[in-house]
């Protein structure tokens, strides 16, 4: 049995950047990765994504973009080879096609974990879960009611318009992956509805910034998890309605709406080709609306206070959006929607782990990333783990470093007894 003292499982950028940190503390360690390095971006991505942060903001630990466009945002093959080539530099010591089957603790009373695969059983003395937040579509119940002949997909599946029936289509969840999706759509001819439920509107760029620019250098990313006076509800918040691209566009509803995209509200039943939907759309953009303005006024206080308010642009605020009457029910055939796009946003998956971690919510349950103090289990990239920005790139270096000074602190206390 192969014995390590720490096995990562996964090879995305938090497992990445938690070999790193590892290595930093002189822990051996092994990450056991399904695929190649940064799996889900050669395989859970479409054609045309691009990151929403920009170029400068993928920071990983002893590792930043040296490239000609920091402003600009990287494809996700550019990400690919990326995160490929901070793995050979930080020497990552990766088994890649290997797929972990099963964890569980270590019977007999031995401190560790056992951890199997398809061809190997390790015995490792703490295990770190790095295997993504968005490894599954969070697909409604309501979707079996759709009849056989209407497509349906989630944003891990799509790749670019010309892979759809012909036909219109109906793009349920305005956050970033719908929006992003609907407006690609709308661009290659088809005619799209976009059904909208609880979201957050930013533009791409205010007073001249790119508006993660403003997210950073107000503090807002850095938020701690237990600075938060509720952490569930932040880390169920949906991502934003911004995409990036080489003209630096918004996509918030109101831009979309005057393209043509007919919104509605959030899909509640579905009876066959008969979709319906809730009338709370205008609430909905409302609230939105209200956060944007708020967190605006943030960003105008941070200017004055750093004394930078003559090296910006002038106010260029968006206007509320006006919201036309929206159908309290669509009948998919009637209107020739052939395709149902479900961009209701992921979850993360653990059918390996053999442990009772989970809570009601079929969530893992942890403590800024600690899910067993006591017998040495951790996970990185979930939503808020440790930081606001625990899911971008960007929060994999800060979060991993924590979580390895935990891990550390384990080994040093739990004898090895073998
Ligand atoms: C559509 C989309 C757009 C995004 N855009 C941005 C963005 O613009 N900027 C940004 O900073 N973030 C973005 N993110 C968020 C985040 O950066 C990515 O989700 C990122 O891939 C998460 O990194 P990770 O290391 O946590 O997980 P992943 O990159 O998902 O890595 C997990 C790894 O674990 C492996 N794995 C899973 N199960 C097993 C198993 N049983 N055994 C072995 N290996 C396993 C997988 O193959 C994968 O390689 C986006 C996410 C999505 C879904």
């Amino acid at each position: 049995m192969p014995y390590t003292p720490a096995l990562i499982i996964g090879a995305g950028q938090c497992g990445l950047a938690m070999s790193r940190s590892l290595t930093e503390r002189r822990i051996d360690h092994v990450i056991l990765e399904r695929g190649n390095v940064a799996n889900s971006w050669h395989t859970e991505r479409w054609d045309s994504l691009r990151l929403l942060t920009p170029n400068w903001q993928t920071r990983l630990p002893d590792w930043h973009y040296t490239g000609t466009d920091p402003d600009g945002y990287m494809t996700a093959g550019d990400v690919a080879g990326y995160l490929g080539e901070y793995a050979d530099k930080i020497d990552a010591p990766i088994h890649t096609n290997t797929s972990v089957r099963s964890v569980r603790r270590m019977g007999g009373g031995f401190p560790g974990w056992e951890v199997r695969t398809d061809d190997d059983l390790w015995f490792a003395r703490t295990v770190v879960i790095a295997t993504g937040a968005c490894s599954t579509p969070n697909i409604p119940d309501v979707a079996a009611g759709l009849p056989d002949h209407i497509d349906q997909l989630s944003p891990i599946h799509y790749r670019n318009p010309a892979q759809l029936a012909p036909g219109g289509v109906l793009v349920v969840g305005a956050s970033a992956s719908g929006t992003q999706l609907a407006d690609e759509l709308c661009r290659a001819g088809r005619d799209v509805t976009l059904a909208v439920s609880r979201h957050v509107r930013l533009p791409r760029t205010y007073r001249g910034m790119d508006i993660q620019w403003w997210l950073d250098t107000a503090g807002i990313l850095d938020t701690r998890f237990d600075e938060v006076p509720d952490i569930e509800r932040a880390r169920r918040a949906p991502s934003l309605q911004i995409v990036g691209t080489p003209d630096r566009r918004s996509v918030d509803l109101d831009l979309l709406r005057r393209r043509g995209v007919r919104l509605a509200g959030r899909v509640i039943d579905i009876d066959g080709a008969d979709v319906r939907f809730d009338d709370l759309v205008a609430d909905r953009c409302g609230h939105a609306d209200d956060k944007l303005f708020r967190l605006l006024d943030r960003f105008d206080a941070t200017a004055r206070e750093r004394g930078i308010e003559d090296e910006l642009e002038p106010s260029d605020r968006p206007a509320r959006i006006t919201v036309p009457p929206t159908p309290a029910s669509i009948d998919l055939d009637a209107d020739g929607i052939s395709t149902v796009i479900w961009a209701t946003g992921f979850r993360p998956n653990y059918p390996w782990l053999q442990e009772r971690v989970f809570d009601e919510r079929g969530e893992i349950r942890h403590d800024g990333g600690v899910v067993d103090a006591e017998h040495g289990l951790y996970a990185l990239g979930l939503p808020f783990l440790r930081r606001r920005k625990s899911t971008f790139i960007d929060g994999a270096g800060a979060d991993a470093a924590d979580v390895a000074d935990h891990l550390s602190t384990h080994l040093d206390r739990v004898p090895l007894v073998v």
